[in-house]
């Protein structure tokens, strides 16, 4: 194990929604040179609140697959068991539940958004009495979500340590979001701020798909910081956010199933090698010679986040 210095803490974030790929491996082997780089701690946590899309074994899988690689932690979590730390945290929050599907958000939509994001107008603020109230509302096993209430004016800016400066006026462009889509606010939003603020993470490295995200996972970090300070009796802080570019097909399109195998174990079984795989991934962020096989502990010394490419990595 690495030597671990006070300071510095990374994490490794998996969601046990499919099996590693390429794609995973490129950005989780660029946090984890970071952060072995400065004699830093690397945390393991497992993204497991996404049901039904988590996939049983997935996680057992992503972690051999990530072992076999040359990976190692010092810190391993799974979200599935800290439900209630997210429970508390929601308590923090100035949220409300939300019965409606996402048609009713598209055809309250009063002007075309960019992007994926929907607008939200507050239909459901001041609407229910509280989650039962509005659980009873809904039919089919359908439940509600727990929406964000958003000041009117309320403009987030930060300073991405790869991107640079990004803002986002989240009244304007999302209006009160969703946190979580369980009464005691375990879900991906909700959770992944808790735990990188209780975890101590110093610097969240992830794709760049999630750097419009980040606006309201900020708003929420600072809601719960006094909680968090609380209850760790430490001296918590915001993360810092960098957003790497994402590896993509050669139709531009997040890398995925449609653009052919690049699954960890499919490579493992076809005889590749670990040093293979992280040689040919090092290549494309500027840290080594194109074929060469390399370790991700040889790469430790000339890992650089200034080499990677600004745009994302085309896989033919
Ligand atoms: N678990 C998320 C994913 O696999 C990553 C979340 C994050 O890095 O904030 O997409």
């Amino acid at each position: 194990m690495e030597k671990v210095l006070a300071g510095y803490v990374g994490r490794l974030a998996p969601s046990p929604t499919g099996a590693l790929h390429l794609g995973n491996v490129r950005t989780f082997m660029i946090a984890y040179l970071r952060a072995r780089s400065l004699g830093g701690k690397v945390i393991l946590r497992i993204e497991d609140l996404d049901h039904p899309r988590d996939k049983p074994g997935a996680m057992k899988d992503a972690i051999e697959d990530l072992k076999w690689l040359g990976f190692d932690w010092d810190e391993e979590y799974i979200q599935s068991e800290r439900k209630s730390l997210y429970r508390e945290a929601l308590a923090q929050l100035p949220v409300y539940p939300c019965v409606c599907t996402r048609r009713d958000v598209e055809n309250a939509q009063s002007a075309p958004h960019a992007g994926e994001q929907l607008y939200y107008p507050g239909i459901c603020r001041d609407r229910f009495a509280g989650w039962a109230d509005a659980a009873r509302y809904c039919e089919g096993g359908r439940i509600p979500c727990w929406r964000y209430r958003v000041d009117e004016g309320t403009k987030v800016t930060f300073n991405d340590v790869f991107v640079g400066e990004f803002s986002q006026d989240v009244s304007a462009v999302l209006g009160d979001f969703p946190v979580a889509r369980d009464e005691g606010g375990a879900g991906y939003t909700l959770a992944v701020v808790v735990d990188d603020i209780l975890m101590g993470v110093s610097e969240v490295i992830r794709g760049d798909d999630l750097l419009a995200a980040t606006p309201v996972q900020l708003l929420i970090a600072e809601k719960i910081l006094f909680w968090a300070k609380n209850k760790t009796l430490k001296d918590v802080k915001m993360p810092k956010y960098c957003h790497v570019p994402l590896v993509v097909g050669p139709d531009g399109r997040r890398l995925a199933k449609r653009h052919g195998d690049t699954r960890v174990a499919s490579y493992k079984a076809a005889g590749v090698s670990p040093e293979e795989i992280i040689g040919r991934l090092a290549y494309t962020c500027g840290w080594c010679k194109e074929g060469d096989k390399v370790s991700l502990k040889e790469l430790i010394d000339v890992f650089s986040l200034n080499t990677i490419p600004r745009t994302p990595w085309i896989m033919i």
